[in-house]
């Protein structure tokens, strides 16, 4: 017999905080405006993290508001079986801003969705199972796209908990720490993909439907490839018939000085996934972008493998609207600079023995810290748990004590300089500022 619940019900708090602040509780965030967030007491901090790299437009834009309310007021919502222009409208402009020959668009609304329909859609056109994924990467947290992801913790938390969706992981091209012993960028990219042919031969081609990548590593430090891996990775994928899938969840939408973070690698990728900076995060919105031939099978079997809110008119309004921000300036505004973050960055790491490496691409940065002593990151949660303290919390705090939100990295022994594409090189030099006093008072 089921009992009664006791106790009183009114005192379990209807807000659970999402993210864990081990010092306090953590920052209550009401308003925005630009790269500026302002919290409960008035206080402004410089958003270095656009939240979780996704508010690319920067907060509270009128032109996208304005976009969604009239929507709003026009019909909120249409289901995936009836035409809704405005949906339409997006998934033209995607394609129109999109490399290669992507011309198809399939909506859904978060980004583990949208990886976890790639993988639908590569399993059914090439017949094989297996997804190629770096260790270290993050695809998401559902079960499929939690599998997927390299990072040691999400995806031992998923595989915990159920069947996973046979993905096989290879080393990263990293640079620092490097699974590799090269002594150029070049050798680095020769190696790592000489290292993924191994393990495609090994796992069986034909068994392998995809590999999928970030063009540049986003919570897992910021890093870019080599020069001339992703040809490698490309020439392989055409050799075993492979796809390749390029996660933009993050360095999509001008992130990295471009629409899309592969085309600075000059390859094509076979299908695109993207989500938070489609609407910059003023809604939920993502989808896949892909090849005809690579949906063509999907829809002749007549597989519906839509979400209720997958393409949500609202979210498209502020998709629309979010590109011509993008392109009225923004990605423009990256390119002019994104030195100012390699060269202050640099500058850092020559300054600080703790600075192992500072790498990144337009507005996503990482900065990776190491024990000069050992050579070592300071703390691997997978190894020390919670007993070692970790030194690179005190500079994310430091930071946050001089107005300043930056990202913590997969494992948090770097963080991420990730602003709003609207960021001016006077917000840059500031933070800069900032984060030399933070390392020097942590250190
Ligand atoms: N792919 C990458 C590269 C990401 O960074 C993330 C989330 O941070 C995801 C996929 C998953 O996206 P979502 O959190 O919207 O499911």
């Amino acid at each position: 017999m089921l009992e009664e619940p006791t106790g009183d019900l009114n005192q379990i708090p209807t807000t659970i905080p999402h993210w864990y602040d081990p010092d306090g509780s953590p920052l209550t965030l009401e308003s925005g405006d630009g790269a500026t967030v302002f919290d409960d007491d008035g206080e402004e901090y410089l958003d270095f993290a656009s939240q979780l790299y996704c508010v690319n437009a920067g907060h509270g834009n009128q032109q996208i508001i304005d976009a969604m309310t009239e929507q709003l007021e026009q019909i909120q919502y249409v289901s995936s079986s009836k035409h809704s222009p405005v949906r339409s409208e997006l998934g033209e402009r995607l394609v129109d801003i999109a490399p290669g020959d992507l011309s198809h668009v399939m909506f859904s609304v978060t980004g583990s969705e949208a990886n976890e329909l790639a993988v639908q859609l590569a399993r059914k056109h090439t017949g094989g199972s297996k997804i190629l994924t770096r260790w270290r990467s993050y695809h998401g947290s559902t079960y499929g796209a939690g599998s997927l992801t390299g990072d040691p913790e999400t995806r031992a938390l998923v595989e915990s908990h159920a069947a996973t969706t046979g993905s096989t992981k290879f080393l990263p091209p990293m640079s620092h720490p490097s699974p590799f012993n090269a002594d150029s960028p070049e050798e680095l990219a020769e190696l790592a993909a000489d290292h993924l042919e191994f393990v495609i031969r090994n796992e069986d081609p034909d068994s392998i439907a995809g590999i999928m990548m970030e063009p540049v590593a986003g919570s897992s430090g910021g890093y870019p490839a080599p020069p001339g891996y992703f040809e490698r990775v490309r020439e392989l994928c055409d050799k075993y018939d492979i796809l390749l899938i390029a996660d933009e969840v993050i360095t999509g939408f001008g992130r990295c000085g471009e629409w899309f973070g592969i085309e600075t690698e000059d390859v094509e990728p076979d299908m695109i996934t993207f989500a938070k900076g489609v609407t910059s995060s003023y809604a939920p919105l993502a989808g896949v972008l892909a090849r005809p031939e690579h949906v063509s099978g999907v829809q002749e079997d007549g597989f519906d493998l839509g979400q209720t809110f997958g393409g949500h008119p609202v979210g498209c309004a502020a998709g629309l609207a979010a590109i011509d921000v993008y392109e009225d300036g923004q990605i423009d505004n990256v390119r002019e600079n994104a030195s100012l973050f390699e060269d202050g960055l640099a500058e850092l790491e020559s300054q600080y023995d703790v600075v192992a490496d500072a790498r990144g691409r337009g507005y996503l940065w990482g900065v990776a810290f190491e024990d000069p002593a050992t050579g070592e990151p300071f703390y691997d949660p997978r190894v020390d748990g919670d007993d070692v303290e970790n030194p690179v919390s005190d500079v994310v705090s430091g930071l946050e004590d001089r107005g300043v939100l930056v990202g913590t990295g997969r494992p948090a022994t770097q963080i991420l300089l990730s602003p709003p594409l609207c960021t001016t090189a006077e917000e840059i030099e500031t933070v800069l500022d900032a984060l030399d006093a933070a390392i020097t008072d942590a250190f």
